[in-house]
């Protein structure tokens, strides 16, 4: 039996594999298969303290990961299809794998959500993405439009800039969410044009096989029209990572895990960091914080229990 299993690969999950692993818990990392989460996705961070100049999100991630296999955190890449936290030692399996461990923390993190159309599905990969970085390359001199009005459509709009010739952010109300450095770095930017009360109702070109354009319905006044881009990107926000976790803990009414008292969840022994317990803040370094709390709660929750005191 293991002393700790983390479930993760984000900023809390490897802050708490650092913590833990200094406190010679040798802990087994579950890190799934979206290595090192949401910041993978991301270019620069320019917010994450120590770093002056900003560090691309996915140097950030594999320096972190190197500080938590440096100290002995043991880091695998598989996924964990199931558990069971109704009784100790708690179970954690990954496909055939089966660990058992008398405490876990949890930062399966958030996932970006998709609009939820059927051809928005269809034409997944072939026009339409949620990842500006990952696919921005290919639209070199096109036109595409960004849904949404956060800090993750102004991101991606303005990193599009770099390839396409022009930007257009669908916004589905008259006012924008994101921060204002973010707001106004975009509209400073040529290349973006905002359009407002409008809603996605079809992702154009599924009979071609790639994307055409967009349907638009004005939110205010109901009026359909059509926009001709060759690319669509989804900066909608996010869903908590969840579902295996579903009837084990309790989530709130959106998936979330609730948390108390820093990083408990229902289940004494089991802890919970990142933007899985995270619905208001989301950020890396509110994430690794709360990795940290995990940790260091975990470690006490083991001192208590291994002397018998709970
Ligand atoms: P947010 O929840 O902040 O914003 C989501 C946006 O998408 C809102 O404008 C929302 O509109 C809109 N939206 C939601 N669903 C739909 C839909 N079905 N159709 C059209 N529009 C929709 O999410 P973000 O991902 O932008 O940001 C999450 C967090 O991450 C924030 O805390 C943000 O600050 C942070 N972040 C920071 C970055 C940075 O600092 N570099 C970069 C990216 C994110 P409405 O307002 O009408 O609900």
């Amino acid at each position: 039996m293991r002393h700790l299993i983390i479930i993760g690969s984000g900023p809390a999950a490897y802050t708490a594999a650092i913590y833990a692993a200094r406190a010679s818990l040798a802990p087994l990392v579950f890190e799934g298969d979206a290595l090192g989460g949401q910041l993978m996705t991301t270019t620069e961070v320019e917010n994450f303290p120590g770093f002056p100049k900003g560090i691309q999100g996915p140097d950030l991630m594999a320096a972190m990961r190197e500080q938590a296999a440096r100290f002995g955190a043991e880091l695998v890449g598989s996924m964990v299809t199931e558990v069971d936290f109704s009784k100790r030692p708690f179970i954690v399996r990954a496909g055939a794998r089966v660990e058992e461990a008398a405490a876990v923390i949890i930062s399966t993190g958030a996932s970006a959500k998709r609009l939820g159309l059927a051809s928005e599905k269809a034409l997944m990969g072939r026009g339409v993405s949620a990842c500006a970085t990952c696919d921005g390359f290919f639209f070199k001199n096109k036109e595409v439009a960004v849904v949404g009005g956060g800090d993750s459509a102004m991101e991606e709009a303005t990193f599009l800039t770099r390839f396409a010739a022009k930007v257009t952010i669908l916004v589905r109300s008259d006012k924008l969410r994101a921060s204002k450095i973010m707001a106004d770095r975009a509209r400073a930017n040529p290349k973006i044009v905002f359009k407002w009360n409008v809603e996605v109702t079809e992702v154009l070109g599924v009979e071609a096989n790639h994307v055409t354009g967009v349907r638009l319905r004005d939110t205010v006044t109901g009026a359909v029209s059509e926009m001709q881009v060759d690319g669509v990107f989804a900066a909608i926000g996010h869903a908590p990572n969840t579902d295996i976790f579903k009837g084990q803990l309790e989530l709130d009414k959106v998936g979330y895990i609730v948390t108390k008292n820093g990083s408990e969840t229902s289940v004494p022994g089991v802890f919970a960091g990142g933007d899985v317990q995270d619905f208001k803040y989301r950020q890396a370094v509110t994430a690794a914080g709360t990795g940290c709390m995990a940790a260091l709660d975990a470690q006490r929750w083991l001192e208590k229990t291994e002397s018998g005191r709970a």
